[in-house]
């Protein structure tokens, strides 16, 4: 069944490459979500479009039968791209404060947006062989980390209802036509704060008529080491930075406040909680040490949620995704990056599992993984040379996705294209 793929294999290519050489940063993502509605509307779906800004979601209802959610997000970086290849990006737009901004699709963002196009393409051509509702949800700004929440504030859960499930995948720089599941934690939860803490200011030869937040700030940066190597349990992965400390102006003159920017990742709940209640707890107590005027304003910015896969439905993606790519799938290792695909589920209170496929040329991986050369050799998401192969990303990427939906739409018997 699905033997549309080779057939489709051209069109993948072709809108792969324009939508490389055409990224749109985030919350910017208008072309490329006209592009996505007219691809689904040719198909035969039900079209939501400007959920959240630019979001798209396209439903196909193919009977009875369970409703899977599955999820790409859209969006470009930052990032002047330097990989040289022929459909490489040469966009410089003006951001919101003059300055030119070269973007690049150096996240891959590309490659989800074309698989799950292609998969939706091969489900609706084939629709004797699955019973159910297919849900496809294309999300803006996940780079920025507010894109789901976007989608989620602006009507998602009317449009979609109540899925059974939901799913979604990443290129990452592992070998092309791979598959890589995990049970769990898979990405980290981030946060960051911005912390002011708030002094008396003084003339600098008059120590006795101020509260120093210079001192203050010092003394909560070396007590907040203590959050990951006094009150974490060893093994489990927290990391607090305090990325950015600014007070004062000139040597004479102490300060009235002092602002801290933390960066924090997490990879359970507990212990998320767990972290940023011990930093407020740290803050406000050295606040009172040092007789500090008022009390520390504590602002969140750039949060990611954890990434945790539901167990029983990443075993069954897992046994799909074995049974169609045999050696080709693997199990992921944990990665410190984040992501916002899981505000979805969570808003809707449902299961979800999230994998990764490669993107690097199998060859040259071996190559560099043999040479003990993997991080130098191999450019990671968001690098200036970060250039998914197209195939077998693309194929396998898209196959990954049929198999997927079909482990729980497919009719008995049926089977994804080999
Ligand atoms: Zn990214
Ligand atoms: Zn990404």
């Amino acid at each position: 069944m699905l033997v549309g793929l080779p057939t489709l294999r051209p069109w993948l290519e072709d809108f792969y490459r324009h939508l490389h050489a055409h990224p749109e940063l985030s919350h910017h993502e208008v072309a490329t979500a006209q592009a996505v509605a007219a691809s689904l509307r040719d198909d035969g779906y039900e079209v939501h479009e400007h959920l959240g800004g630019t979001g798209v979601i396209g439903v196909l209802r193919n009977g009875d039968g369970p409703t899977v959610l599955v999820r790409a997000d859209m969006d470009a970086l930052p990032v002047a791209e330097a990989t040289g290849l022929a459909y490489a990006s040469d966009v410089v737009v003006t951001d919101d404060d003059g300055n030119a901004t070269p973007v690049m699709h150096a996240c891959g963002h590309d490659v989800h947006v074309t698989c799950l196009l292609g998969a939706a393409r091969l489900l609706a051509q084939d629709r004797d062989q699955w019973s159910g509702t297919l849900v496809t949800l294309f999300q803006p700004a996940e780079e920025t980390g507010d894109g789901a929440t976007g989608m989620v504030d602006n009507g998602l859960v009317g449009v979609v209802g109540s899925p059974d499930v939901a799913m979604a995948q990443h290129v990452l720089a592992l070998p092309a036509g791979t598959v890589a599941t995990r049970v769990g934690p898979v990405l980290a939860a981030a946060d960051s704060l911005r912390i002011t803490v708030y002094g008396r200011g003084a003339h600098g030869s008059m120590p006795q008529a101020s509260v120093d937040p210079v001192v203050l700030a010092a003394m909560i940066v070396v007590r907040l080491q203590t959050v990951v190597s006094r009150e974490t349990r060893p093994g489990d992965p927290v990391v607090v930075t305090v990325g950015s400390l600014h007070a004062g102006t000139k040597s004479n003159v102490i300060a009235d406040r002092a602002v801290l920017e933390l960066n924090i990742r997490t990879y359970t709940e507990e212990s998320r909680s767990a972290t940023l209640a011990a930093i407020k707890r740290i803050v406000d107590a050295e606040c009172a040490a040092s007789d500090a005027v008022a009390p520390a304003t504590i602002e969140r910015f750039d949060r990611f949620p954890l990434t945790e896969n539901d167990e029983t439905v990443t075993e069954r993606v897992a046994a799909a995704f074995a049974e169609h790519f045999g050696a080709r799938a693997d199990t992921l290792a944990m990665q410190s990056a984040s992501e916002d695909f899981s505000d979805v589920p969570n808003a809707l209170g449902v299961p979800y599992t999230y994998w990764a496929i490669g993107g690097v040329d199998p060859a040259r991986y071996d190559e560099a993984r043999a040479a003990g050369r993997l991080t130098s050799d191999i450019p990671v998401n968001h690098s200036p040379h970060f250039a998914p192969v197209i195939q077998p990303t693309l194929d396998t990427g898209t196959e990954a996705l049929v198999v997927a939906v079909l482990a729980w739409l497919g009719r008995e018997g049926a089977r994804a294209p080999r």
